[in-house]
């Protein structure tokens, strides 16, 4: 099995039903996704890229078993992910763990960091107390926060302490697949750079493989190996990162490319002068 993928994605496709249609009897649909097809390789860094509403958060959505899809098979580490059926295996859940954009929503509020993580230590190893304690500790480490962090409440940190202390949360099961969905949107410019430089740490440290969504193809370029772009449901090119950055083949790709004005040499070579960035 060593030569097969981690995660084989074909020909997935998945409908919306909404509310009513203005035709009796019909309920009104849409085709997020038509028939997308990829690999992540154990440790890849595989992102998806595409403007607002492409249908990259579905897909997420679909291997993390949110929504059904209605064609196609998603299947991770041999197993077909679509015929689970109501019981997701333990192994899976601990495999494949997700970071979204917004931190704030995704932390109890009222659980402190040190609660935050060995609840999750607890539900998928059953360990407890000081184990647990001092491995949430370790977790907090991995991520570069001090351990007095570990007593703070979500409120009391930054928003890229946050988005940290989520993405210990979700290395805390020893995933082998992180989907990060848009995991640096909401942060400023200099912090976005920080988290990129860690989950590009991560991946080598750990060989964790990454679903990486994003809308922003600068964000894109520090982690990804493979980098497929979105347009109205499907991919349209796939090829490693700077091969699509340099000949970008669609002519989306291209559209794409000359809307990111971080992308632009002249941004960039200012940028590299701000501390803190790069
Ligand atoms: P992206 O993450 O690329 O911005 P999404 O996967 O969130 O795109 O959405 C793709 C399309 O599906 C959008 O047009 C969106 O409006 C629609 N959509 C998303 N979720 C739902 C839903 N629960 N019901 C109906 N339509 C949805
Ligand atoms: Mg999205």
């Amino acid at each position: 099995m060593t030569d097969s993928p981690l995660l084989q994605v074909r020909d997935l496709a998945i409908t919306y039903y909404g509310g009513g249609s203005i035709i009796p009897g019909r309920r009104r649909s849409f085709d997020a996704v038509k028939g997308v097809s990829f690999d992540i390789a154990a440790g890849q860094g595989f992102a998806l890229v595409g403007e607002s509403g492409s249908g990259k958060t579905t897909i997420g959505r679909a291997i993390l078993r949110l929504v059904t899809p209605s064609r196609g098979s998603i299947v991770f580490d041999g197993q077909d992910v679509t015929a689970f059926g109501r019981r997701t295996p333990l192994s899976f859940r601990r495999d494949v763990q997700v970071v979204f954009q917004d931190p704030r929503s995704s932390l109890n509020p009222r659980r402190t960091v040190r609660d935050t993580l060995m609840q999750v230590l607890k539900r998928h190893f059953g360990v407890a107390g000081a184990q647990a304690a001092a491995q949430a500790a370790e977790l907090l480490d991995q991520v570069g926060l001090p351990s007095y962090h570990l007593n703070r409440y979500p409120g009391e940190l930054s928003g890229g302490q946050q988005q940290r202390v989520a993405i210990a949360r979700a290395l805390a099961p020893k995933p082998r697949l992180l989907v990060c969905d848009e995991p640096v949107s909401a942060l400023d410019v200099s912090t976005q750079s920080q988290i990129l430089n860690l989950l590009a740490d991560l991946r080598r440290d750990l060989n964790l493989a990454y679903l990486f969504i994003s809308h922003d193809l600068a964000v894109v370029r520090q982690v990804a190996d493979i980098v497929a772009v979105m347009h109205r449901g499907v991919i349209v090119e796939t090829g490693p990162t700077e091969t699509l950055y340099t000949q970008p083949a669609a002519e989306y790709t291209k559209i794409l490319l000359a809307s990111v004005p971080s992308l632009e040499p002249r941004r960039r070579a200012r940028d590299a002068e701000i501390p803190g960035v790069q």
